[in-house]
């Protein structure tokens, strides 16, 4: 069994605090090698090691940083195979899934190629006699951010690729169940002419966070997971002084109008429903048929497509749709949830708790259930589930569809499947939820747009990636300027004119 590291100055660094956390096999059940939990002292030897390396990089013109990047991303093409079977390996993931995910995250590293254009400030030139005014964007320091065990490609390069084109040094402290690919992205990172201490990752649980949270030198905090965890490093980080950013749990609705297209709408959710094992912040987890016609012809529709899909082990081809969730505990607790569904009322269409894969009876494999009939009272509807289980909530008019949708708690995305223009706009203005489909199950706005929800789906006030990341990864500086020849009789007839 091999025991990860941690990525320090450019080197992999054992971890010297005793304490791992075991990274599985899901598809086996088997543990298949340690990642090391950062203490306290690891921590900051990283920071050191990042603020003292910041300067310098901060310095790089901004063309020449943004060479780099361009460089890491045919390196990430280089290396997509076997980035994506590390993933699938220790998540689970398909492997054009987890193709996938490293593709997602390398468009933000495209776009923030950009960072010539996009850090340019602004300036006024005679504001004032003899006086020009100027604004830049300056780096931050030395950054950080947390991530969650499901996209361990994408969401990191979400973060640390704004935040190093924009001249920071980032720590990144990704989940501990699938540490590998962060390790190997620093490395090819630094590989593409990225200085040592730029990027660097320490891996850990709670005890390394907690030391992101109070280390005064660390500047800004990126975080994404679930929401009691966001609401958590949102407060401290806050309290602490910092510019934090957290992004949490999701329980996406999809309104299926009379007249959608029965068909595509069905191959949405099923996509959108149990594509990943359901373990996407953006699945759709909740289908709201308007009126009961259009609920059983949806069920009809639905039930076919998901009892043919195939779960599996990454390793058998890519007409596997799903594989296995990530833990034992997680494979638990989705089933736990089931059984309170059935127990609290909600009609098992398609029941999955017996599914068992051959030669895999100890792998994380969940079988895909579909709920009908179910009520907003029940905790499956309540609760972010983050498997292949899709809840059918029936509602007799679009008005009382898009009520479920606006009352509850999270806000990540939502769709409506809809032939009407006006139905589908009326949706798009007055639901409160921040990533929106039409006809389109999972709305994940590209690189250049900014990703993010609403209500409890984030914290803080700007979203991830795109033009918003430029703004999260920098302060801006104004600088008032007068030179004395300004002063002189030019500048003083000005003045007075403009008295
Ligand atoms: P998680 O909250 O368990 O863990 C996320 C990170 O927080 C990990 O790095 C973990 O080590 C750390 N962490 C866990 N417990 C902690 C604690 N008590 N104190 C401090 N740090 C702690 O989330 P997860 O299970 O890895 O990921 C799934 C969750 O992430 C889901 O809720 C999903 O909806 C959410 N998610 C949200 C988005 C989004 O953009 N909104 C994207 C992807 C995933």
């Amino acid at each position: 069994m091999q025991d990860l590291t941690h990525y320090i100055n450019g080197e992999h660094v054992a971890g010297i605090s005793g304490r791992f956390a075991d990274v599985m096999n899901p598809a086996t059940g088997e543990v298949q090698a340690r990642a090391p939990l950062a203490s306290v002292e690891e921590l900051n030897r990283a920071v050191d090691v990042a603020a003292k390396a910041q300067p310098a990089w901060a310095a790089v013109n901004p063309q020449r940083r943004a060479r780099v990047l361009m460089k890491f991303v045919d390196l990430l093409n280089r290396d997509m195979d076997k980035l994506a079977e590390a993933l699938s390996r220790e998540h689970g993931k398909t492997l054009p899934d987890a193709a996938g995910d490293v593709q997602r995250g390398l468009e933000v590293v495209e776009y923030c190629i950009g960072a010539p254009q996009l850090l340019k400030g602004e300036y006024t030139d005679s504001a004032g006699p003899g006086i020009d005014l100027y604004s830049m964007r300056q780096a931050l320091g030395v950054t950080a951010g947390i991530t969650p065990f499901n996209f361990p490609a994408m969401i990191p390069m979400w973060m640390f690729a704004p935040a190093i084109a924009c001249g920071n040094a980032f720590i990144l402290k990704p989940s501990e169940r699938d540490p590998s690919v962060p390790l190997m992205l620093a490395e090819l990172f630094e590989e593409a002419g990225l200085p040592k201490g730029i990027l660097q990752v320490v891996n850990g649980d709670k005890g390394a966070v907690d030391a992101i949270l109070d280390h005064p030198v660390i500047q800004s905090i990126g975080f994404v997971g679930s929401t009691p965890i966001a609401e958590y490093i949102y407060g401290r980080g806050c309290a602490n002084g910092k510019r934090v950013q957290c992004f949490g749990g999701a329980k996406n609705h999809m309104i299926i109008m009379p007249d959608a297209d029965m068909d595509q709408a069905a191959d949405a959710l099923v996509g959108a429903g149990y594509g990943a094992a359901g373990e996407r912040c953006m699945a759709i987890s909740v289908a709201v048929p308007v009126g009961d016609e259009t609920a059983d012809r949806l069920i009809e529709k639905l039930v076919p497509r998901i009892e043919k899909l195939k779960v599996g082990p990454y390793t058998a081809g890519n007409d596997v749709d799903y594989g296995p969730v990530v833990t034992k505990a997680a494979k638990e607790n989705i089933l736990r949830l089931v059984q309170s569904g059935v127990d609290q009322g909600a009609k098992l269409v398609v029941d999955g708790r017996d599914f068992n894969l051959q030669g895999y009876e100890d792998g994380f494999f969940v079988g895909a259930h579909l709920f009908d009939n179910v009520t907003t009272d029940m905790d499956i509807y309540k609760t972010e589930i983050f498997g292949p289980v899709l809840s059918t909530v029936r509602a007799q008019s679009y008005e009382e569809a898009l009520g479920y949708a606006m009352d509850h708690e999270y806000g990540n995305g939502t769709a409506i499947f809809t032939r009407d223009g006006d139905t589908a706009r009326d949706f798009a203005n007055r639901i409160n939820v921040g990533m929106i489909g039409v006809n389109v199950p999972i709305p994940v706005p590209l690189a250049y747009h900014t990703f993010g929800g609403w209500k409890k789906s984030a914290f803080g006030d700007l979203n991830q990636h795109g033009p918003d990341a430029f703004k999260f990864y920098t302060r801006t500086k104004t600088v008032t300027a007068r030179w004395p020849s300004g002063l002189k009789d030019g500048g003083e007839f000005h003045f007075k004119a403009m008295d």
